[in-house]
């Protein structure tokens, strides 16, 4: 029956070579065959597989599958934002972007249908949290990216790196996370460099030191205020692991994956924290630190009080920290048009169906302040 066949999509090498010795009494070097098939060509068909001979390709079609995520909608936008809504199962939608600039190309992806974290000033929080996402489902998202952008993974590569920043929060799925981001490393897999894959945190301190001892990719980290008593408000996140801990874990991180730095992400909220004397105290937070800082200007959505600061106080706060010496820098707002900017992706029901479907992933109340 097809529903007991296993879906190959997501198998961590180790897991795939032990299926294909297991259910088919293959060596390990057909399951490396397989991955080069399912990730770099992106096959989800075995039959195209036309250097596996005939009856393994037969015998895998009845244990095995590759099943990847449908598309519901794709929105362009005039900057060449690419977003598409993915409809995972029956009623759940997730969102996953491309943005393309000169040399490179982000892919930035969700890990979880919705948010648990109540980030005051994030358009996912609204709706919610329904559930985490599979490493099939991580992973499906690169594929299917890869597949609609035509991407051949020759030497103009589409998708140069894959963050973690879209629906969700990464290290709140860690058991599926760190499997997907193995896949994505891994050279019969997406072969991306540590550098070129990002996990975006809110601040999960003990799963950052986990993390260390297991999976070497960059880091960044939702900072948003620069003391406390602000930040307990915008990531309540931190009334848990404060700043003071999280940092240090942060540190950690960097000294056990020999990684360069540490990217802090800040949100600029008209009035709330973009004030010069803000910046003043996230100098003295970060000078000497392995740390840079990513000013986000604020994407708005319905039903949000708050508002994105002017650009002259943005580039007022940059440059208090440059003078303190602290590595900061505006993060180009892209997408903004169709929903795609950061903070804005709430896996929006526009699809018919979808509408039915979705209702189970908000309610009523909660869906209309989601839906723009
Ligand atoms: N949950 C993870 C991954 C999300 S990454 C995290 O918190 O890091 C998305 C980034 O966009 C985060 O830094 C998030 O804080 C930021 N963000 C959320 N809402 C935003 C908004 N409305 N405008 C701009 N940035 C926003």
């Amino acid at each position: 029956m097809a529903g007991d066949r296993v879906n190959l999509l997501g198998l961590p090498r180790l897991e795939l070579e032990a299926f294909v010795a297991q259910r088919l009494g293959a060596k390990p070097f057909r399951a490396r065959q397989l991955m080069k098939w399912i990730y770099r060509r992106g096959a989800a068909d075995f039959s195209a597989m036309s250097d596996l001979a005939k009856d393994f390709r037969a015998a895998l079609e009845t244990v095995a599958k590759i099943s990847v995520p449908k598309i519901v909608t794709e929105q362009i936008s005039a900057d060449g934002t690419r977003k598409w809504m993915l409809r995972m199962d029956e009623v759940q939608g997730i969102e996953t972007v491309y943005i393309p600039e000169p040399g490179r190309g982000t892919l930035c992806i969700s890990s979880q249908v919705g948010c648990a974290m109540d980030c005051s000033f994030c358009a996912t929080a609204q709706q919610g949290f329904n559930r985490n996402l599979s490493v099939a489902e991580i992973v499906g998202q690169v594929w299917l990216a890869q597949r609609e952008l035509n991407d051949t993974r020759g030497k103009e590569r589409k998708i140069t790196n894959v963050v973690f920043m879209g629906m969700g929060e990464p290290l709140a799925n860690y058991r599926n996370v760190v499997p997907a981001m193995r896949i994505l490393l891994d050279d019969l897999g997406y072969d991306l460099s540590r550098r070129r894959v990002t996990l975006s945190t809110s601040g999960l301190v003990p799963q950052i030191y986990k993390l260390a001892e297991e999976c070497n990719v960059a880091l960044a980290v939702s900072l948003h205020a620069p003391n406390d008593e602000l930040r307990n408000e915008l990531v309540p996140i931190n009334r848990k692991h404060p700043i003071d801990e999280l940092l240090k874990a942060c540190w950690h991180y960097l000294e056990k994956q020999n990684g360069r730095s540490v990217t802090f992400e800040y949100v600029m909220l008209d009035g709330v924290n973009d004030r010069p004397d803000h910046a003043k105290q996230l100098g003295r937070l970060l000078r000497g630190r392995p740390a840079k800082l990513n000013l986000i200007p604020f994407n708005t959505f319905a039903g949000t009080a708050y508002r994105r600061s002017p650009a002259a106080a943005i580039v007022r706060f940059r440059d208090i920290l440059n003078e303190l010496g602290v590595i900061a820098t505006i993060r180009k707002t892209r997408g903004d048009d169709i929903d795609a900017a950061c903070g804005q992706l709430a896996g929006r029901v526009t699809d018919r169906t979808l509408v039915r479907l979705g209702s189970r992933v908000m309610n009523p109340s909660e869906r209309s302040a989601a839906v723009r």
